[in-house]
């Protein structure tokens, strides 16, 4: 069973255990040799630049290019959403094309679907919080492309689950996969999920040369659809204790590094916005996990179920300090920046191609 550890010395010995080599190999098989980094990653507990500077010593430039290739690929996204901004939640480059509905196959969220790999790893997401990226990719080019749903609220109902949530990883990646951006729509027929999933499974409505896609009708088993209605267990609204002798640190469900400014003394205040919560529920596993991470971390913190401004008022004149992410466009006071794997690539690329092609410059430089 996958498991996610809360301890910071456990997660730096998950980066530790991260083998390159297995990884380049078998990174696109559901049990290949993965890191399971992405919950902290997510979460901006561990830092990308931290996996580089253990990672590349060890294996060397060219063995570690996959893995900090695929680790470029959230920056990339990251990239997208700061210079687009709320753009990312609609179609991005050009709209989703032969979209029968909005909601969501009813047997995509039972884990029914009738492919055997996917119903499984969708079973495994509500039971660990996680699915692995070519599980994620097989699930979305089965609701979208083949059941013909929009996108969007699909993305919601599996970001809603995932330890991993991260809004531009995950919106961008269902826009990948459905075309909405990228240049084409992506599929997968049954060998191709036998190959990499492991299953055996034959006689399936997927069981079918790639030159059958599109396909002109939905699977009957795909035909029912449903709304989905998700809510966030969120903590009480307690007021924090404040010092007004000392700065005030916010820190949020993507800021939760034990590092930053662990030398001096502050208010350390995990900010939850019921606004954003909202828009972008998560579930209650997901909840426990960005608390636990915190309080088993980071010093003293206190949660604060509200809103920013509700924060300001409370710490009056005191110095207020945060990471910069698109979630904290609205926090005012100090804004840091965040630590990137490629700081000087900080342009809007429409594809990873063209990022990457900036970026190997940089990764090849000592
Ligand atoms: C439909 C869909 C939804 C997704 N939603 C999310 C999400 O909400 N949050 C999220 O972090 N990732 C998301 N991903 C990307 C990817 O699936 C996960 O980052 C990866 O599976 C995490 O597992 P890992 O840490 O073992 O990955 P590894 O393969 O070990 O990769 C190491 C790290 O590289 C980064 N990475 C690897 N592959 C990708 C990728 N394709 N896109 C972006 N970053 C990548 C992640 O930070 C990951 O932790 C999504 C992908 C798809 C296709």
């Amino acid at each position: 069973m996958i498991y996610f550890p809360t301890k910071y010395n456990e997660i730096i010995g998950r980066i530790e255990a991260a083998d390159a080599r297995k990884y380049e190999k078998t990174r696109n098989f559901i049990n290949g040799a993965v890191t399971y980094l992405s919950p902290f990653i997510a979460r901006g507990v561990i830092q990308l630049p931290q996996i580089k500077q253990i990672v590349v010593p060890k294996f060397g430039r060219y063995v570690s290019e996959k893995l900090i290739q695929e680790l470029a690929w959230r920056e990339f996204f990251q990239r997208v959403w700061q210079h687009k901004g709320s753009a990312i939640f609609s179609d991005l480059k050009q709209d989703q094309e032969n979209v029968k509905h909005r909601q969501i196959p009813t047997k995509i969220v039972s884990a029914n679907t009738g492919i055997e790999a996917i119903d499984k790893a969708i079973s495994q997401l509500y039971q660990t919080g996680y699915m692995h990226n070519h599980a994620r990719m097989y699930t979305a080019m089965l609701t979208c492309n083949i059941a013909k749903s929009h996108w969007h609220m699909p993305a919601k109902w599996m970001y809603y689950h995932l330890l991993d949530g991260d809004l531009a990883s995950n919106m961008l990646s269902w826009q990948w996969v459905a075309g909405s951006f990228s240049s084409k729509k992506y599929y997968a027929n049954q060998d191709n999920i036998n190959k990499y999933a492991g299953t055996q499974q034959h006689g399936s409505y997927l069981d079918c040369p790639y030159e059958a896609f599109p396909f002109a009708e939905i699977p009957v088993d795909l035909k029912p659809t449903e709304d989905i209605h998700l809510t966030t267990p969120l903590p009480e609204k307690k007021t924090p204790v404040i010092d007004p002798s000392l700065p005030t640190l916010i820190y949020n469900s993507y800021n939760l590094d034990p590092n930053w400014h662990n030398e001096i003394n502050a208010n350390r205040i995990l900010l939850l916005e019921p606004d954003h919560f909202e828009k972008f529920p998560i579930s209650e596993k997901v909840i426990h996990f960005i608390l636990n991470v915190a309080k088993d971390n980071i010093l003293d913190i206190q949660v604060f179920t509200g809103a920013f401004k509700e924060l300001e008022t409370l710490a009056g004149n005191n110095k207020i300090i945060f990471k910069e992410h698109p979630i904290a466009n609205h926090y005012k006071g100090i804004q840091e920046e965040r630590a990137w794997l490629f700081p000087a690539v900080n342009q809007y690329f429409g594809s990873f191609f063209s990022y990457w092609k900036k970026c190997e410059r940089y990764y090849q430089e000592k």
